[in-house]
């Protein structure tokens, strides 16, 4: 796998996600049908006279040349893109990867949900999109936790958290000078609990987050968790109380979340953790 550095967008991996990611988004087929159209235009007009082409010369791309990405600077003109993302192939693309990322298991693999969740939202920042205010919230959550290039994660704080965050509409850009300069103070500000970030050696293109820093993505995934479990059945698996001889009982420490089996229990507990709160005296049976 080829990289040329430690940010987004530095490496064939994320190159190649994005490839993955207009597929996703139906840009592919949005290109190739501004292709025909364009091509059956062309044909209709060849007859008349060759006029001046209005169309401004996009740096790397030819005046006839169309190609749309999640990316800017892989698009010719990024008004299209934009426009099919606002109206609701963003949000419908970000609220899978999420739903995948907090019903899965810790993302650590390369392709895992968070990876493509965190990589679509920074694409659509620097197109410009209209990012849904839910999946900023988990975008704050999660960018410590899924294994971003190392500079990515600081673009990705910075990005978010600011100074000079991301506003809806305003085209971001990763690669500004004023964050290469801001870059040796924010390693020193990641959280520590032993954060700080590893020696790039081989493979070493990817930040792991020490255990401390996922308990922000755990937390989310407990919640989730309790949203589609409801309080009335086992937290692991669904089962429902008293069905089929399954007797439901109830975490000891915080008695709230209920389970079918010590497995279920022990299953669920690195994200019930972060919500497993010590009942108090009166409410304990
Ligand atoms: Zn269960
Ligand atoms: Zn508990």
């Amino acid at each position: 796998m080829g990289a040329w550095g430690f940010g987004l967008f530095d490496s064939d991996h994320d190159l190649d996600l994005i490839w993955e990611l207009n597929d996703d988004a139906g840009l592919t087929r949005l290109e190739e049908e501004a292709k025909k159209s364009k091509n059956e235009s062309r044909a209709s007009e060849s007859n008349g006279e060759n006029e001046a082409s209005e169309q401004q010369h996009q740096g790397a791309f030819g005046e006839d040349e169309i190609s749309y990405s999640m990316y800017r600077s892989h698009c010719s003109d990024p008004t299209a893109p934009r426009d099919h993302h606002d109206a609701g192939a963003l949000s419908a693309m970000l609220e899978k990867y999420e739903t995948e990322l907090l019903s899965g298991e810790c993302g650590d693999t390369l392709r895992d949900p968070g990876y493509k969740f965190m990589l679509a939202g920074a694409c659509a920042m620097t197109l410009g999109c209209h990012i849904p205010a839910r999946s900023k919230e988990t975008m704050k959550q999660v960018y410590m936790c899924v294994s971003l290039p190392h500079d990515g994660v600081l673009q990705m704080k910075k990005a978010l958290h600011g100074p000079g965050e991301y506003q809806d509409g305003v085209p971001y850009d990763f690669s500004s000078l004023g964050l290469i300069g801001t870059m040796e103070e924010a390693h020193s500000a990641l959280p520590s609990r032993g954060g700080l970030i590893n020696v790039p050696g081989p493979g070493g293109l990817f930040y792991n987050p020490p255990k401390g820093d996922k308990s922000g993505l755990q937390k989310l995934r407990a919640r989730y968790n309790d949203e589609r479990y409801g309080a009335n059945v086992c937290g692991g698996c669904g089962a429902e109380d008293g069905k089929e001889g399954i007797h439901l009982r109830s975490c000891a420490r915080c008695k709230g979340r209920k389970y079918c089996s010590k497995a279920c229990q022990k299953k669920q507990w690195p994200t019930h953790k972060e919500v497993c709160v010590e009942a108090t005296n009166e409410e304990t049976v």
